[in-house]
């Protein structure tokens, strides 16, 4: 038998979002790869008998990406069907398509099953919509530290609509810094941490104050940073406490 390995998207946090393929594609699996992000109740839906592998980004402690990369071909290449279980969407800053070319340079079939990421259902959970026929027209979803290690460039910002930036906290002051070069002080802030699990926090600002609100805050991640006027309809919108009994 031939082995192959499938991207799937684990959603966001709540275990409850992953996909109804994603979910079939698990059970059914020899080999699962998870990240850090991937909510362990999702392993719980994994065949007895299936291989466990934790690839996790803890600082420190995290397998290379190369080392991901062969692990996810020698399994496939043992005659398994390998499931690689990412945070999130794997094509929103999850080096999915890192993976897939590598293993499709090895002659390997290589599928993605997408998620739903953390960059709209972090802050939908939040009551904040990235879109609104009066509020915003469209929304960028950025990275706050790029692969060579710089931050936001502002050529990536656009003028108007809703902005949601990942991976943004640990280098909250440069892209505070970059955000203003394209859009204003006085803007309406969410920033939303671990969305859509048990432990979510959200917590308002302007974006003047973003870098002091995340240290006054203690804001760790995972976290997005959601900017723009739909941020405001959250007052009208907010009901994670009622759908999952937690306290704003
Ligand atoms: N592929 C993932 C993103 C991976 S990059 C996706 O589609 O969601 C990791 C970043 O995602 C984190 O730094 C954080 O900005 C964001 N993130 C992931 N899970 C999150 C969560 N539960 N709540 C808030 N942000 C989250």
């Amino acid at each position: 038998m031939k082995g192959k390995v499938v991207l799937v998207g684990a959603g966001p946090g709540d275990p409850g979002l992953i996909t109804v393929k994603g979910l079939q594609m698990l059970t059914t699996c020899d080999v699962v790869v998870y990240d850090r992000l991937v909510s362990e109740e999702l392993l719980k839906y994994v065949k007895k008998e299936a291989e466990l592998i934790y690839a996790g980004k803890n600082l420190g402690e995290s397998l290379s990406q190369s080392n991901i990369n062969e692990i996810l071909l020698n399994k496939a290449r043992e005659g398994k069907l390998v499931v690689r279980l990412k945070g999130g969407d794997p094509y929103v800053f999850g080096r999915g398509e890192e993976e897939c070319s590598f293993l499709h340079e090895k002659g390997i079939d290589c599928e993605v099953i997408p998620g739903v990421t953390s960059a709209i259902a972090a802050p939908a959970y939040a009551g904040i919509p990235v879109t609104s026929r009066w509020f915003s027209s469209g929304f960028a979803v950025l990275t706050g530290s790029k692969a060579d290690g710089s931050s936001i460039d502002p050529d990536y910002i656009p003028k108007k609509g809703t902005l949601i930036i990942m991976m943004g906290i640990t280098r909250v002051e440069e892209v505070k810094k970059a955000l203003l070069q394209v859009r204003y002080p006085n803007e309406p802030v969410a920033i939303i941490e671990r969305g859509t699990t048990p432990h979510q926090r959200v917590i308002e600002c302007l974006l003047e104050n973003l870098d002091i609100c995340v240290k006054k805050n203690e804001i760790s991640n995972p976290a997005v940073i959601v900017v723009g006027e739909t941020v405001k309809l959250r007052n009208k919108l907010w009901n994670y406490n009622k759908i999952h009994g937690v306290e704003d």
